[in-house]
């Protein structure tokens, strides 16, 4: 039975491209809150402990697709050779949930949701995928997280013991999820991770034009959870200004580039 995604797991939902509007003023009020605990010290190995923390904790409690299910082997054929970037170590799983989405974590770990797979070609999917490992790449999942962590489950400072990371508890794993949630990385970030999902598509002899149908196929999706306001996709998706802004600027690439757009059904 195909659950809905742990409420936790919403990590910077840069795919899910929608942020209610009470999101996003909650992300000015982090960014205020963070400037507070800027001194704070967390070391890069603390750090890398509370992601490993919070990806175990995701990886636990969401299904995770077993290594000979379909959707396991079309994501291991996708992504074979993908082995690292910029000296980070990738993995890839997929989670079987509802909701359409997928993310990247600071340590290398990307998770791809299976309604996502359901909607996209393999190249469209292979765009998002590139998308994702540009947030690794460009450390955008490492400072995103470290802001979560600083302003929810460590805003009290940090409890550690002779420089390990303090273990965090249910409590603090929610906070830090709901920071999470309400986070967004920046137009610059997403600008700069799509055209690294270009850039990937086209060094692996893919169309990069697939990165402005996946989005147009996200867009088409929040308009349908649009109209009917009771789905449960409206939670997720709502009109988001950047979307039609992140399609255009794809095609116009592509078509400045003299790329011809593949015949879509
Ligand atoms: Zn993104």
């Amino acid at each position: 039975m195909k659950k809905t995604l742990m409420k936790w797991a919403l990590l910077l939902v840069c795919m899910a491209v929608g942020m209610p509007a009470m999101a996003q003023f909650n992300v000015k009020a982090l960014k205020g809150a963070v400037k507070a605990v800027k001194a704070v010290t967390l070391t890069d190995a603390q750090m890398t402990e509370y992601v490993k923390e919070y990806i175990d904790w995701m990886d636990t409690h969401n299904q995770v697709c077993a290594d000979d299910n379909e959707y396991t082997i079309r994501l291991k054929k996708l992504t074979e050779g993908l082995t690292d970037v910029e000296g980070i170590p990738l993995n890839f799983k997929v989670y079987y949930v509802i909701d359409v989405n997928a993310f990247a974590c600071a340590d290398g770990s990307v998770r791809i949701f299976s309604s996502l797979m359901d909607i996209m070609s393999d190249d469209e999917l292979l765009g998002v995928i590139g998308h994702e490992v540009g947030h690794v790449a460009h450390k955008d999942s490492k400072n995103g997280f470290r802001t979560a962590l600083l302003t929810s489950a460590l805003k009290d400072g940090i409890s550690s013991q002779g420089g390990t990371a303090a273990k965090l508890t249910d409590s603090q794993l929610g906070d830090l999820g709901e920071a999470l949630v309400n986070s967004t990385y920046s137009q610059k970030q997403e600008r700069s991770a799509d055209d690294y999902g270009y850039e990937f598509l086209k060094s692996h002899g893919k169309n990069p034009w697939a990165m402005a149908l996946s989005f147009q196929k996200l867009k088409k999706l929040q308009e349908e959870a649009g109209a009917q306001k009771s789905s449960k996709l409206n939670q997720l998706f709502s009109t988001h200004p950047d979307l039609d802004a992140r399609i255009k600027r794809m095609e116009e690439r592509a078509t400045s580039e003299g790329i011809e757009k593949p015949a879509t059904e």
